[in-house]
């Protein structure tokens, strides 16, 4: 498995972190001050676990690259430059996921209305376009137990996720898992253009195309090889620097 710090520096992992939430933000996909996206940071000095969250009360639209609080696996402070804290219980399942899955920097945790929907159906997300084919059997589901603030829950969670980088909280929303926050960013967005997709396509009364096996699973071949490519060869990703420059121009004080 590869180290997942090897070749980005902590300003690099803020930078792209509060890009996320601004990104998140500009999307619709936001809830209030509900769900969260945490990266992993390199180990500290003593070997410590750190992770980036949000300053706790904030909307996505105020996180900035140099007000995201750095916390241990439990949600402990470990340096607060915005000095509101965080939503510890906000972060459980996310220190969960993190402390099982060490090749995720990034989990990315959503409630919108299109994914909230495609999760409380028995189906789950169906093969019906070329988004949707990329998430075709790659997809984990964890069924609503409430409020996720117990420690046997986070078992459970991690037990369902397994190895998958995507999963579908049964009426609750969805878990993206990304090997850099860039790659959580993207499967989030390419998961909620398939979730709206789908409500579209069966709201309208007709018959859908459902992909078959093999080309939805050529399909998602495909962009698993093309992620492959920026996550494991390093090679540069155009369409996060655009989404970066989208930034740039539309929320500059991202960076704070
Ligand atoms: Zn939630």
């Amino acid at each position: 498995m590869r180290d997942a710090m090897s070749d980005q520096s902590i300003s690099e992992i803020r930078r792209d972190l509060a890009a996320a939430y601004r990104l998140i933000a500009l999307e619709g996909m936001d809830d209030g001050i509900y769900t969260h996206i945490s990266a992993r940071l390199p180990s500290g000095p003593g070997g410590e676990q750190r992770f980036l969250l949000n300053p706790f009360g904030l909307r996505f639209d105020e996180v900035t690259a140099a007000n995201l609080v750095t916390v241990d696996e439990t949600g402990a402070v470990i340096d607060d430059p915005y000095g509101a804290g965080v939503n510890a219980a906000g972060f459980t399942i996310h220190s969960a996921v993190h402390m099982a899955r060490h090749d995720a920097v990034c989990v990315l945790h959503t409630h919108t209305v299109a994914g909230v929907a495609v999760s409380s159906n028995q189906e789950g997300l169906l093969p019906l376009n070329q988004w949707s084919a990329q998430f075709y059997d790659r997809i984990a589901f964890h069924d609503y137990e409430g409020i996720a603030l117990n420690l046997e829950e986070r078992a459970r969670i991690v037990a369902d996720l397994g190895d998958k980088s995507v999963m579908l909280l049964r009426n609750h929303g969805t878990l993206l898992l990304g090997r850099s926050v860039a790659e959580a960013v993207k499967l989030a967005l390419n998961l909620e253009r398939s979730c709206k997709a789908q409500v579209a396509a069966l709201g309208m009364g007709l018959t859908p195309v459902v992909l078959g096996h093999d080309i939805a699973e050529h399909t998602a071949s495909q962009y698993q090889s093309m992620y492959d490519s920026y996550e494991q060869k390093g090679k540069p990703d155009p369409e996060w620097a655009a989404q970066l420059r989208r930034l740039d121009a539309s929320a500059p004080g991202y960076l704070g």
